[in-house]
């Protein structure tokens, strides 16, 4: 059964290698604006950043991407990768929506990593068939203190974010019908954090390489709106894992840390986690 092995801690920065678009809501859009706003931070999150051992506080009006979002883009791409879409069509020929849903069995690897999409699933399910608590979380990223420097200093005080304009043109009369959108600017690197907790050894050492494929599929995808026409293009560029067994938290963080890999490109943290996981759940 489950029982709490300890954690991996996933740190990372992300680039933005095209324009950014994480839409937010139009209600908190002021009147005169553009229809298609991204998500900011409605209140200043206070001493956030760490500068030259000196506390910054995060503005209000700051860009930045859900955990959801990337929590979401992730799931929905392995779904496809791992044959759950496939499934679906072959169970609901006839019912798009549900064909095209979220994966909600309570068996599959998907499932185990990032929860069952349906609850109603569990109840039916019997103890030793249960897939065990979500083991992944995925937090909201920031922007990192040198981008919203860098935006400010290229667009003014207090605005962090491009307006860019669309058109689609009329076949016939060539008329354009132009629309704005606002996206986060191309180069802005953003910070964030995921956890995954392990309860099963055997079973959650080949579970965490699924993260890792999934934020390999999202660089070679798009993150956001938009992505079809250029939107959304990341790149992970520093990723650090550190594996945290049941003793760090026991002993305050004096036992029990192991750190795997270090601010290093994607690929090589994912290589290195492979490398290491088996001696470290020996
Ligand atoms: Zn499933």
């Amino acid at each position: 059964m489950f029982s709490y092995k300890g954690s991996f801690i996933i740190e990372y920065k992300f680039k933005a290698l095209t324009g950014l678009r994480i839409g937010g809501s139009k209600e908190a859009f002021e009147i005169g604006g553009i229809d298609n706003c991204v998500i900011k931070t409605e209140v200043e999150i206070p001493e956030f950043y760490q500068v030259n051992g000196e506390k910054k506080n995060l503005p209000k009006g700051v860009p930045y991407i859900p955990g959801s979002s990337i929590k979401g883009k992730m799931r929905s791409l392995l779904e496809w990768v791992k044959g759950r879409v496939e499934e679906k069509i072959k169970e609901y020929s006839d019912n798009i929506d549900k064909a095209g849903w979220v994966c909600e069995c309570g068996k599959c690897e998907i499932c185990k990593v990032f929860g069952t999409g349906d609850a109603n699933t569990l109840k039916k399910l019997k103890l030793e068939k249960q897939p065990g608590p979500p083991r992944l979380k995925v937090f909201d990223a920031y922007p990192t203190w040198d981008t919203l420097k860098r935006l400010q200093d290229a667009l003014g005080e207090g605005i962090f974010t491009e307006i860019k304009t669309e058109n689609q043109i009329n076949r016939i009369t060539s008329r354009a019908n132009p629309r704005k959108i606002e996206r986060v600017p191309a180069g802005a690197e953003f910070e964030g954090e995921m956890i995954f907790d392990v309860y099963k050894k055997d079973e959650d050492k080949d579970l965490i390489k699924i993260v890792f494929e999934g934020m390999k599929r999202l660089e070679d995808n798009y993150l956001g709106g938009y992505g079809s026409r250029g939107s959304g293009k990341i790149e992970f560029t520093e990723v650090t894992i550190k594996w945290r067994d049941k003793k760090y938290y026991e002993t305050a963080g004096k036992e029990g840390e192991i750190l795997i890999v270090e601010k290093e490109p994607l690929e090589e943290a994912q290589k290195k986690l492979i490398e290491k996981i088996s001696e470290i759940f020996k």
